[in-house]
């Protein structure tokens, strides 16, 4: 019954996210076809005529705050593997995002977290992921290594390691956090 897509030949660069080749609605094969002339192609099955939308991919995280300074965390895991980030990871489906992100913080470096406000939402043309960071205050505990972490650390405005920060949208939403603060 299955067959494999025939004609499938969008240039799907690794970062663009997974190609997939078959319906998941009735297993036979999809094609990539030009649907609306406007819009990129999308994945049609050949038999019940399923359209396969590819959506974004949503990451929450938060920027914690534990005396005075900023809990970063050194990746445990590729992509990026050894460099610093502050905690999150993607959203579960119906999952509020700041409770995704105050999840990630407790499972990444063990800190109960308050989410404070919003730092940025960050995307980047042919990237599936879109990133909302948050900022957030610590309730008290002191930050430990947790799931898929190497080491946690502590930083003030002039110790971020931004050499060897894991991520643009990581540069990026670090810069956004501190230049708001100073600007009070
Ligand atoms: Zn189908």
């Amino acid at each position: 019954m299955n067959r494999k897509a025939e004609g499938t030949k969008i240039d799907h660069p690794h970062h663009q996210g997974p190609v997939f080749a078959y319906c998941p609605r009735c297993g036979a094969g999809l094609s990539a076809r030009r649907l609306r002339d406007h819009e990129p192609e999308r994945l049609v099955c050949d038999a019940c005529r399923f359209i396969f939308f590819q959506n974004p991919k949503v990451a929450a995280c938060a920027i914690p705050r534990v005396d005075g300074k900023i809990v970063l965390l050194r990746r445990g895991i590729e992509p990026s593997y050894g460099k610093w980030v502050y905690p999150g990871g993607f959203a579960d489906v119906g999952e509020q995002m700041e409770e995704a992100a105050r999840r990630e913080t407790r499972e990444e470096v063990n800190l109960d977290v308050t989410i404070t406000g919003l730092v940025g939402v960050y995307s980047y043309p042919g990237y599936p992921v879109v990133i909302i960071v948050y900022k957030a205050e610590g309730n008290g505990d002191r930050p430990s290594v947790g799931d898929e972490t190497l080491e946690v650390g502590l930083f003030g405005p002039d110790e971020i390691p931004w050499d060897d920060l894991a991520f643009p949208s990581t540069v990026q939403a670090l810069r956004d956090y501190f230049s708001r603060r100073e600007d009070g």
